[in-house]
């Protein structure tokens, strides 16, 4: 299937690692100019190799160091990803995970980070880069959240909590944007193995006094697929909801959790 995305520019916040970077890779392979966005520029040349690597056009990738926690660091995006490519089709928000824990190990500050960290990020580029996408009259944004969003996972609180955020953000703006083709979406990975994964999977073995292993082991025991998700997997639905293929779709929330979450949407 032709995903159409030749000739569109994509910016994909937090992408020198993880479910970004496999957002980024695949988004590329359908034939979208890509900017890769992350804090640490060494990563970031390194992702951007990577990508070159797998056979992209190296004028097709560029990068851009920016924290996202910082509003004056997006409100500088457009200008730049306007100057590397003329015009920003797709957003991609992403970043890194908020603080793990049960309650009663958190601080309202942890709480309070990944406000910023995970909704003012998401929040703030959508209004960077959506009066843009309205006046051409094609957009595309795709948060990406957590499978948290519907079934709070053990352990992660902050993220149980500011996830759900996005429920109503992305049903918002579906409905204000999607006469003016631009569409929006919530996709929310489950289980899958990044850097994030392995830092979460130390915690805890620490926490409960077991091994990694046995951590990954639970994990697989309650996903009925009866694994872990590649980044991949993730990336290929993002690079659906992006495209031509899916343009009377909006404000949809999709886990990719290999059946994780139980309830009924
Ligand atoms: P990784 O740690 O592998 O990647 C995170 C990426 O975001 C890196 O490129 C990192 O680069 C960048 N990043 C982190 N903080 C910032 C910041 N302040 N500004 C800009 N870029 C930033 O994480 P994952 O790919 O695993 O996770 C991505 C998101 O998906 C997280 O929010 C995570 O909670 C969520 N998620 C992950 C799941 C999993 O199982 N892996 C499951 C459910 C949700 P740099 O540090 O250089 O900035």
């Amino acid at each position: 299937m032709d995903l159409g995305l030749r000739g569109h520019v994509a910016l994909v916040l937090g992408s020198s690692s993880g479910i970004g970077h496999a957002c980024a890779l695949e988004l590329a392979r359908e034939g979208a100019r890509v900017m890769l966005c992350a804090r640490d520029e060494e990563r970031l040349r390194r992702a951007a190799a990577s990508l070159h690597e797998a056979g992209i056009e190296p004028a097709y990738v560029k990068t851009q160091v920016a924290d996202v926690t910082q509003a004056d660091a997006i409100a500088a995006l457009p200008k730049r990803a306007y100057a590397a490519f003329g015009k920003v089709d797709i957003l991609v928000t992403n970043a890194g995970g908020p603080k793990a824990g049960r309650f009663e190990e958190l601080t309202p500050e942890d709480f309070e980070a990944s406000v910023q960290l995970n909704l003012m990020s998401a929040i703030r580029a959508t209004r960077a880069f959506i009066p843009r996408m309205v006046e051409q009259g094609w957009g595309r944004i795709v948060h990406l959240t957590s499978v948290s969003i519907r079934q709070p996972i053990d352990d992660l609180t902050v993220s149980n909590t500011v996830r759900s955020a996005f429920l109503g953000f992305t049903r918002s703006l579906a409905t204000e944007y999607a006469r003016h083709n631009v569409l929006v979406h919530n996709v929310c990975p489950g289980y899958t193995r990044t850097e994030r994964l392995r830092h979460l999977e130390e915690h805890l073995s620490q926490t409960r006094g077991c091994t990694a292993a046995e951590v990954r082991a639970e994990w697989e025991t309650m996903i009925p697929a009866g694994r872990l998700a590649a980044p991949e997997e993730i990336a290929g639905l993002v690079a659906f909801l992006c495209s031509e293929r899916a343009s009377y779709l909006t404000g949809t929330t999709i886990c990719v959790d290999g059946g994780l979450a139980r309830g009924i949407p």
